[in-house]
């Protein structure tokens, strides 16, 4: 059932209740944009010390799957949505019964799966001028032995519920590709060809239930152990063709998804300058912080807005950013195992700086603790204070 086709139920108003599944930063700092607007928030997680039920005006505390948990929260909410990908699609279809949910069971199940996403980003390569990285399903030895030589060296991925490059194997060779395969505990998999990444890029979009669409400025990403690392807006390295060209082909594919809410969409930029889109996620994203405190209409507003039915927001970026993701790595003194409160009184004292921390009680080793963003009149001036960041916490750049 289609998003656009719920004609009986008001728009929302400020004055009612939404819905997320899932409790991570993402839910927490949607919580937070939705409250500024005067909406009460309620959130349904597994668990009860999570970083959005800290800031919720509710939390469910029941499995994804629980049907009472989920009519109760369609009951209380004018409308749902999800801050996690993997929230089962068979939950969004049921709140859907009832309730408006952004964005939609068929769409959040397209990007939960590479096999679906990466047919439907090649459907749609003919109008969206895009095509994604060359690609074959692997699920028995068979396609193994049948995976063209042209696909090596490439990345082994899991088709389900991989993140932060976890699920992930580089292979050199067939028989590479055979060790990592019998490594994945059977589960369906996806060979994609290695590709020379000249550097990375991703679109933020968002649609109306009217399907009205606005875009964001193109984020560079910089990726450090499968995590993302960095993202720079306006990035360094991007050109006003390839800005261009992604954002079109974002809007493409947000509007053939017949999706309602924010979506982003991760792009590679190759040493030909060649643009490939590599996947999406179907919420906000991290590299989407920065739209908090350099744009307009952060991208959690956005979100709020597009679940509302109201008018989606002012895109417009005021000033260059450059945010850097706060790993719990950089709680612990190299390797020991004794934890330290970072200096965040010194990163607060530098020009333009604004911290974000999620609430998460335990730091641990490449656990996404929270962010900073760096505003500043020029990016030269945002970066310097990055820098300067990187050096107070201890981390490389
Ligand atoms: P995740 O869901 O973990 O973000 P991605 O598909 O985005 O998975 O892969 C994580 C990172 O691995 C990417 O940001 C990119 O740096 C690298 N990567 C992924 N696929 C390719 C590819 N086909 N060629 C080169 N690098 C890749
Ligand atoms: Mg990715």
């Amino acid at each position: 059932m289609s998003n656009t086709t719920s004609p009986f139920i008001p728009a929302a108003s400020p004055a009612t209740w939404l819905g997320v599944m899932g409790g991570g930063q993402l839910g927490r700092m949607f919580v937070h944009a939705a409250q500024a607007m005067g909406f009460k928030v309620a959130v349904l997680e597994t668990s009860n010390d999570c970083p959005a039920g800290h800031a919720a005006d509710h939390l469910l505390c029941a499995s994804y799957t629980d049907e009472t948990a989920l009519k109760e929260l369609a009951a209380q909410c004018v409308a749902v949505t999800t801050e996690f990908e993997n929230v089962p699609a068979q939950s969004l279809a049921l709140l859907a019964q009832s309730r408006f949910v952004a964005p939609s069971a068929a769409a959040v199940s397209v990007a939960q799966d590479r096999v679906a996403e990466k047919r439907f980003f090649t459907e749609c390569a003919s109008i969206s001028g895009v095509l994604p990285a060359p690609n074959k399903t692997i699920e028995s030895e068979n396609d193994i032995n049948a995976v063209p030589d042209a696909l090596l060296p490439g990345i082994l991925k899991t088709v389900r519920m991989g993140y932060d490059g976890k699920g992930q194997v580089r292979v050199n060779t067939r028989d590479e590709l055979r060790i990592a395969f019998a490594g994945m505990n059977g589960v369906s998999c996806i060979l994609e060809k290695m590709l020379p990444l000249a550097y990375e890029v991703s679109v933020l979009a968002a649609r109306g239930v009217d399907g009205k669409m606005v875009v964001y400025p193109i984020a560079e990403n910089v990726h450090r152990g499968g995590i993302l690392f960095t993202t720079t807006v306006p990035g360094p390295n991007v050109t006003p063709e390839c800005a261009k060209k992604a954002q079109q082909a974002a809007l493409t594919l947000i509007e053939r998804l017949d999706y309602v809410g924010v979506l982003c969409i991760e792009f590679f930029v190759l040493q030909d300058g060649s643009l490939i889109v590599n996947e999406m996620a179907p919420r906000p994203h991290n590299s989407g912080h920065y739209t908090i405190d350099a744009c307009v209409t952060s991208q959690f507003a956005q979100q709020a807005r597009a679940m509302a039915r109201l008018p989606l927001g002012d895109t417009r970026q005021h000033s260059p950013a450059v945010m850097l993701n706060i790993l719990g790595d950089i709680w612990f003194n190299g390797d020991s195992n004794d934890v330290r409160e970072p200096a965040w009184d010194k990163v607060l004292a530098l020009p333009g700086a604004y911290l974000h921390l999620y609430g998460k009680e335990e730091a641990r080793r490449g656990r996404k603790m929270g962010h900073v963003t760096f505003v500043a009149p020029t990016l030269a001036e945002a970066q310097k204070s990055l820098h300067a960041a990187c050096g107070i916490l201890g981390i490389p750049l």
